[in-house]
């Protein structure tokens, strides 16, 4: 019989409002009467809170939007995952509102390890970071976010079943969220302060990026996945490729690719860089997808769209199109292709990699094959892994390398479960891990006696592959290959094993070749709905539940509205560090360890600027007070902070490179940090400090850096006025320098880049600060 579905009740509030984003891109067509629109710009521009004035403000009337325009837009639904949540959901609290605007999910998925397998992993896991979920299952019960429990799945998996929809916006608080563009969404990662931003029904800003057509021609076969579009992509584009870019495919070669093949492709365009990736709609992928995952009233509605002749198609770009540069891919052609090691984009086509193996040295043999994960867990990835296994397992061979299993999600690990796929895999030595993201991130203690520190190989059927990624040993090298490739290659136990042509040896003199795998795209019977325990709870608000946050925690604490802006200047600030060369979101807050206290502030706060290395001392993580009395950065930050002693950091170029990693502009701000002066600032980083009230200052002549010094005093001058008239490019400003010691005086200036908006979330003390003064009407 047909499973029932979990989701049914709540297709409604899983579908994207279609009558209001057409009614929004006739709006946009009416602006551009005569321009043909990327499918990418469909979406987002029938996302924006006021098309005209984003489309119109700061670009060439309208006509040089990509690249320029900031686009102020209002996403359909947020998804957080477990880690990245706590501060999101610790900064949404902080504006006092009773739910959330727009419909939102949590997924515990991060915080399980793999190791064992699912049975015992999984309890283990959920014992040791219990207050961090029961403060997840809390909040999202309190405000109305639906709560998928640890082993419900991966975030990413599970917003693919559930709430990916042909053009829906959404962002996600983890960078592989473009994931969902394999069902025609735009999906982008953001830090837990955006995410806010649309919880709170504020506009999301981001700057409209550029659009690259990936065209794709003739029909994937044989050994060939969709994995290996995006394998050979990287190599094409590298690391960098995609920056500042939406990747857009289409072409002919779109129709022959199934949803969950999309989904792959796109979920790994943020290893280019990419602002996210999207395929248009297809009724022959998307809609048995959306059918057989209970939500066919969606595929209907974009199956009308799509057909509907009138200029208002939302789902597909428009005929003739411009993208700002083109890669053609041919899907005939294409073979399997093999990444890394220790980069994403260091792409060896499978013909190939013998070679490679022998003239970069690589290991000859690897210990362990892993697929699955966020990226590769579909049914067909599962169904084509497992013709592998059962040609194999009829030859009487096992798996050489250890093999391991993580599904998806509850549904994908229920279904191939039922169908008799897991049973396969477990009969044949694989070890199924828990629905979650376990070796991927680290999560993964390795019983096979590789010792830290010693070289070896992996392969993995994931996405990230930087040293120590998946077991915390930097000499792992970890090849990303498709599933079934990790699979025919787990029963080599070689690297240099290419199972298109090369045979394993049998005990009987015989010889075993694998033919290529065979899978199918969707369960026959439909996806079955698995443990209900794995169920998320529904999307109703109730304000009687109480957050539970233990006031002892170390790893969770409430967050305290910041100062805002004084009644007149800034004064007396003093130089808590003048930085040399880099400094990275690393540099000022720390990863590792330190990602357990990512929902305590005052506890990661002790490791601001650790990487930092000062330009007075020559040494990292070394400063001094006034006194001469010599300090860690954090622990002078934290005794200023103690004295009421508000400080500045100077710094040189592309202040803040790196991520998006929203606790390195909160924690200087925690600990007493009002502005940060340097040569120059990475984009991102420099609107975090702004939305957490700290104000990003340049220097206007450069030499000036060399002019300051640790506990030198500074004073701005004009940037109260700037704030009253809300920038729009009022007055200088400069700030008074005395020195420490001689108490010589003297003026530098120096510029700023406040937007109105944003000279509002100074003067109030961060963005939240202003969203909750607005909440409160
Ligand atoms: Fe991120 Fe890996 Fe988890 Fe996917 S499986 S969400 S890539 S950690």
């Amino acid at each position: 019989s047909q499973p029932t579905s979990p989701v049914a009740s709540d297709v409604a509030s899983r579908t994207p409002p279609y009558t209001r984003l057409l009614k929004n891109l006739r709006q946009v067509r009416r602006l551009f009467p005569n321009r043909p629109l990327t499918l990418a710009e469909k979406i987002l521009f029938s996302h924006l809170d006021n098309a005209e004035e984003s489309l119109f403000d700061n670009t060439n009337n309208g006509t040089d939007i990509r690249g320029r325009a900031t686009l102020k837009l209002k996403p359909d639904r947020v998804a957080m995952q477990d880690a990245s949540a706590q501060m999101a959901l610790l900064q949404f609290m902080s504006c006092g509102l009773p739910t959330t605007a727009v419909p939102a999910s949590i997924h515990c998925d991060h915080m399980i390890v793999g190791e064992q397998g699912a049975d015992t992993d999984l309890p283990n896991s959920i014992a040791g970071n219990k207050e961090v979920f029961d403060f997840l299952e809390s909040a999202a019960k309190r405000y109305g976010i639906e709560f998928w429990p640890p082993g419900a799945g991966i975030i990413h998996q599970t917003v693919l079943e559930n709430y990916a929809a042909p053009g829906l916006m959404m962002l996600g608080t983890d960078s592989h969220t473009p994931n969902a563009g394999g069902l025609g969404c735009i999906a982008i990662g953001v830090g837990g302060a955006d995410a806010v931003d649309a919880l709170v029904d504020a506009p999301w800003e981001l700057k409209a990026p550029k659009v690259k057509g990936i065209r794709l021609e003739g029909q994937l076969s044989g050994w060939a996945s969709p994995k290996d579009i995006i394998l050979h992509l990287a190599g094409r584009l590298t690391v960098r490729g995609g920056t500042g870019y939406i990747l857009e495919y289409h072409g002919p070669g779109v129709q022959s690719l199934s949803c969950t093949g999309m989904a792959t492709v796109c979920n790994m365009g943020a290893e280019v860089g990419a602002t996210t990736s999207l395929f248009p709609f297809t009724e022959s992928a998307h809609g048995p997808y959306l059918h057989s995952t209970h939500r066919g009233s969606i595929a209907e509605q974009a199956a009308a769209i799509a057909a509907s002749p009138d200029v208002h198609n939302l789902l597909v770009a428009d005929e003739g199109a411009e993208y700002d540069g083109e890669v053609v891919i041919d899907l005939s052609k294409l073979e399997p292709h093999i990444n890394g090691p220790f980069t994403p984009d260091l792409s060896t086509p499978l013909s190939l990699f013998k070679d490679a193996v022998k003239a970069n040295e690589w290991p000859e043999t690897f210990g362990a094959g892993l697929i699955g994960s966020c990226t590769n867990s579909s049914y067909a990835d599962m169904t084509r892994a497992e013709s592998l296994v059962r040609q194999a397992s009829a030859a009487g061979l096992q798996p050489k390398a250890d093999f391991f299993i993580t599904p998806g999600s509850e549904q994908i690990r229920a279904t191939v479960d039922r169908d008799g796929t897991m049973a396969t895999f477990e009969q044949n030595g694989g070890v199924v891990l828990a629905n979650a993201c376990g070796p991927c991130i680290g999560q993964w203690s390795r019983t096979d006696g590789v010792a830290n520190g010693e070289a070896n190989a992996i392969f993995t059927s994931y996405n990230r592959n930087f040293p120590g990624r998946n077991d915390g040993n930097r000499k792992t090298m970890n090849f990303l290959a498709s599933p079934e490739l990790v699979t025919a290659m787990s029963y080599s136990g070689r690297t240099d094993f290419n199972p298109m042509v090369d045979s394993i040896p049998l005990a009987n003199e015989q010889s075993f070749k694998f033919e290529p795998p065979t899978g199918i795209d969707l369960p026959k019977a439909g996806f079955a709905a698995g443990n209900p325990l794995f169920m998320p709870s529904p999307p109703t608000p109730s304000a009687d539940v109480d957050v539970a946050i233990d006031p002892h925690s170390d790893r969770l604490a409430v967050l305290e509205p910041f100062d805002p802006f004084p009644q007149g200047e800034l004064t007396e600030m003093k130089v808590l560090v003048r930085v040399k060369g880099q400094c990275t979101t690393d540099t000022i807050s720390a990863a590792g360890p330190w990602l357990k206290y990512k929902g305590h502030l005052p506890n990661i706060s002790e490791n601001t600027l650790i990487g930092a290395v000062s330009a007075d001392t020559g040494a990292v993580n070394e400063v001094a007070d006034v006194d001469g009395q010599t300090y860690t950065i954090p622990e002078l930050a934290t005794k200023w902070k103690g004295q009421g002693q508000a400080w500045i950091v100077v710094a040189e170029h592309n202040y803040g490179e790196g991520s998006a990693r929203e606790h390195a502009a909160l924690q200087p701000r925690y600990l007493g940090c009002r502005v940060v002066l340097a040569k120059s600032f990475a984009r991102i980083h420099e609107t975090n400090l702004k939305k957490q009230g700290v104000v990003p200052l340049t220097f206007v002549n450069e030499e000036d850096y060399d002019k300051l010094a640790g506990c030198d005093e500074v004073s701005t001058e004009g940037l109260h006025e700037v704030l009253q008239q809300s920038g729009s490019g009022a007055g200088s400003v400069s700030l008074r320098i005395k020195q420490k010691g001689s108490g010589a005086e003297w003026r530098i200036p120096v510029r700023h880049t406040l937007s109105k908006d944003q000279c509002g979330f100074i003067v109030a003390g961060s963005a939240l600060n202003l969203l909750a003064k607005k909440g409160r009407g």
